[in-house]
């Protein structure tokens, strides 16, 4: 797997560790110190955050769904920016790019800037999601890894790989090493929303599934060796 340009998926949670809501500084610094290791040795990384770890449109039913979407969709942008920050404190380059003007907190997002920035070495955010409600980031990361022409969409998550049924309440749950896209969406095996799976099948974008949690997990990754799944479009 030889990859040139990725796009990396984080959720929410996975910046909050075992805080759950906000900020783990120590999961993001080594997300950081990872994510160097690939952007050194020359590869092209733009990073897409969930919002779970603040807010989820879906789970509030107290105000409308688009209000409570625009505000996942700013939670988004809060985590970027803080993984922006302790990305530049690691040395790296950034910039936030976003689907709706944000002040001067981002910039707006286009296909031509984007590249700008990535010939320039820099980590390129795409925060905001879609800019649209009824989304959520992972149709966002699908969305720009076609649009950007990525090579691979990396998801980095708590579980190892894809597997044929929970591990966490089934022992005998297998792991797939490969599997197409098309069989996640028969298995219904939530890989990633369905929105998102029939982009990447559609557009023929693939993914790699694989451990926060593995030592080096997203160096490995980024540099096509990958110890999860391969999902093949
Ligand atoms: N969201 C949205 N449109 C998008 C992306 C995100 O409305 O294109 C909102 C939505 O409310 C979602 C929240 O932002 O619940 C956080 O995004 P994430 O993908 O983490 O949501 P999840 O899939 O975990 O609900």
């Amino acid at each position: 797997m030889n990859s040139r340009r990725v796009l990396l998926k984080l959720s929410g949670e996975a910046l909050a560790g075992a805080n759950k809501t906000g900020f783990d500084e120590a999961t993001v610094k080594e997300v950081a110190r990872q994510v160097k290791i690939s952007v050194d040795a020359g590869v092209e990384v733009g990073i897409v955050i969930g919002g779970g770890n603040f807010w989820r449109g879906r789970t509030s039913d107290a105000i409308d769904r688009p209000k409570a979407d625009q505000i996942g969709m700013l939670a988004t942008i809060m985590n970027c920016i803080y993984v922006s920050e302790i990305f530049r404190n690691a040395g790296m380059s950034t910039q936030i790019l976003t689907p709706f003007e944000c002040g001067s907190m981002t910039e707006l997002f286009s296909k031509d800037r984007a590249n700008k920035y990535f010939g320039e070495g820099k980590v390129v955010f795409f925060a905001g999601g879609t800019g649209h409600p009824y989304f959520s980031t992972d149709t966002g990361i699908a969305l720009r890894a076609i649009e950007m022409e990525a090579d691979y969409i990396l998801l980095a998550k708590s579980i190892d790989g894809v597997y044929d049924s929970d591990p966490k309440t089934n022992p005998n749950a297998v792991k797939y090493e490969k599997i197409s896209i098309q069989e996640v969406i028969e298995k219904q095996l939530g890989v990633i929303d369905l929105t998102a799976s029939i982009m990447c099948m559609e557009n023929k974008m693939p993914l790699a599934v694989f451990s926060l949690n593995e030592k080096d997990g997203i160096a490995n990754a980024m540099q096509g060796k990958i110890n999860g799944t391969i999902v093949t479009a």
